[in-house]
Formats: structure tokens, C-alpha cells, sequence
């Protein structure tokens, strides 16, 4: 378990009966940029159960925030639901991904659209504030299925906002919009549908997507991906990696 660090969890918070948080300690020599992933998981029968997670707090926390799924049979989740303070669970020691500002040519607007857990890498992003220093708005786009599932939405909408250091540039800059595929609520459709029929440029009041203006990252599934990645392409919008930086930049949110 060279590459794993045993951690322990000081805090859960059950969103849903799908959906959950947890914090743990973090040690001392773990360094991330905001928007990175890392191995998380358990020991079982001496052997370490490990998946991706992207790292949802802010990379100057002391403590490590991870946002995820409940899969019923899913070898991890099933046991991960579990945990309890005190518990300890397994961290990876090398964070990596591709959803960091770096990866993006300089810009005046973020959007960040995600979801489902697709959220967990821009909660990190969010509280980051060189990521304020870099764009003129920065934009939440969170779609899942049902309202119950918009997890941080109050955390986002009212405690953020008041944040000691944040607070300023979040009420100045952040965006925050959630929108739910299957029932009544004040945005609705899929997020790739809401930029192909304006709707999202009409309620945020910013202007539609200019490869000039505005830079992308994209987490959730793989069909929200390929749809994005298309709607972008068709726009002239470049993929962004490690080695040159582009107009938008993608991470899956699980394997499918
Ligand atoms: C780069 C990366 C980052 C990730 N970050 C997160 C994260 O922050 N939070 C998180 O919950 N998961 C995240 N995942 C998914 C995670 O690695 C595991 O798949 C998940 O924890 C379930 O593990 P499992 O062993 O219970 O089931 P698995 O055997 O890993 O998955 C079983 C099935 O469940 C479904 N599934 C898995 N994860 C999700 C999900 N997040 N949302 C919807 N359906 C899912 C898929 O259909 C998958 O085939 C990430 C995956 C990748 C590749």
C-alpha cells in the first residue's frame, strides 16, 4: 500500500438514499490543484478496494472532501455508504486529472457543467479563489434528474456567499445554476439541450458561447460528454490537456 495513505473519516453527510459525503484527514505532504481526482477506497480482507474520486474541497482545507454515489451492488460504494466517523479509509497519495484552469488558454468566463457527482471536482474549483483572480464569472451548471439530488445547492446558494474570504467574489462572480430532468422546477431539460436552445445563455444573461470568451469544463456521464463535446466542436471550441492548453477541458465522472 506504498502509494495509499490510511486516513480517517471525521465526518458523513447522507444527501439521498444515492448520494453522500464524507470528509477524512488529510496528510500533511497531499497536494492538489482544484478540479484533480485521486484514489479512494477500502481495505478489504487485507486487500485495498480502490476507485476514482475527484476531490471536492478546496486545495488549502486541512480535511479531504469526497462526494459519491451509492451504487447497491457496486463493490465499493456498497461498503463505502457505510463509514462512520472514526472509520478509516484509503487515499490514494497522487492526485491527477485534466479538469484544472491550466489546462485552459486564458478566458473571461468558466463554465463548469456537470452531473450528478460530475459536481465534486467544480466544489473544489469554486472555493478556489485564484480561479475568481482568472475569469470575470464563473458558472455552476449542476443537472441531475430529480431536486433532491442538487447536492450543495444550499451550501453554494447561501453559505459560500457569506464565506470569510470567498464571499466577496462569489457574490460578484459565481453563477450558480441547477437544472433537473424529471419533474417540475425553476430550470428544467438537459444542460446540452439548454445551450442548443439559448435558454441558459437567456437566464444566466450571458451571452452564448464564444470561442474568444468563454472556457469549459465538462464532468458527468458519457453521454452528457459526447454531447457536449459535439455541441462545443461544432462551435470551434479546442479540447484542452496537460501538454496544450484549449478552450475546454473534459473528466469522466464514472466509467460507464
Ligand atoms: C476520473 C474519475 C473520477 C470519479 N470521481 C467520482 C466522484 O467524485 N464521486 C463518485 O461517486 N464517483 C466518482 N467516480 C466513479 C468511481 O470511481 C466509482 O465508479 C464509484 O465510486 C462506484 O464504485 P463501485 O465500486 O461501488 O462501483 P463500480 O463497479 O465502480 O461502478 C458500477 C457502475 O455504477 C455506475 N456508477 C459508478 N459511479 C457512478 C457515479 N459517480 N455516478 C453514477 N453512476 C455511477 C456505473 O454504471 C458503473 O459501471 C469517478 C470515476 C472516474 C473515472
Amino acid at each position: 500500500m506504498s502509494n495509499l495513505n490510511p486516513q480517517t473519516v471525521t465526518a458523513v453527510h447522507h444527501w439521498t438514499d444515492t448520494l453522500f459525503s464524507f470528509t477524512c484527514t488529510r496528510d500533511p505532504s497531499f497536494r492538489f490543484d482544484s478540479g484533480q481526482f485521486t484514489m479512494v477506497g477500502l481495505d478489504v480482507a487485507g486487500k485495498p478496494l480502490m476507485r476514482a474520486y475527484s476531490i471536492a474541497s478546496a486545495n488549502y482545507d486541512e480535511e479531504l472532501e469526497f462526494f459519491s454515489i451509492k451504487v447497491p451492488d457496486g463493490p465499493l460504494t456498497s461498503r463505502l455508504q457505510h463509514l462512520n466517523c472514526g472509520d478509516s479509509v484509503l487515499i490514494g497519495k497522487k492526485p491527477t486529472g485534466t479538469l484544472i484552469v491550466d489546462n485552459l488558454l486564458p478566458g473571461r468566463v468558466l463554465w463548469l457543467l456537470c452531473t450528478g457527482t460530475g459536481l465534486a471536482p467544480f466544489m473544489s474549483v469554486i472555493r478556489d479563489l485564484s480561479v475568481y483572480d482568472r475569469y470575470d464569472q464563473i458558472v455552476v451548471v449542476h443537472g441531475c434528474r430529480y431536486t433532491r439530488e442538487l447536492a450543495y445547492r444550499d451550501y453554494i446558494t447561501q453559505t459560500l456567499p457569506q464565506h470569510e474570504y470567498l464571499g466577496e467574489e462569489i457574490r460578484r462572480k459565481l453563477i450558480y445554476y441547477p437544472t433537473v430532468t424529471r419533474e417540475p422546477f425553476l430550470n428544467m431539460g438537459r444542460i446540452t439541450d439548454l445551450i442548443e436552445n439559448g435558454k441558459l445563455f437567456t437566464d444566466t444573461g450571458l451571452p452564448v458561447f464564444s470561442t474568444e470568451r468563454d472556457r469549459v469544463m465538462l464532468c458527468g456521464s458519457s453521454a452528457m460528454l459526447r454531447d457536449a463535446r459535439a455541441l462545443l466542436d461544432a462551435r470551434g471550441f479546442e479540447e484542452g490537456n496537460q501538454s496544450v492548453p484549449g478552450h475546454y477541458v473534459v473528466e469522466k465522472a464514472f466509467v460507464s
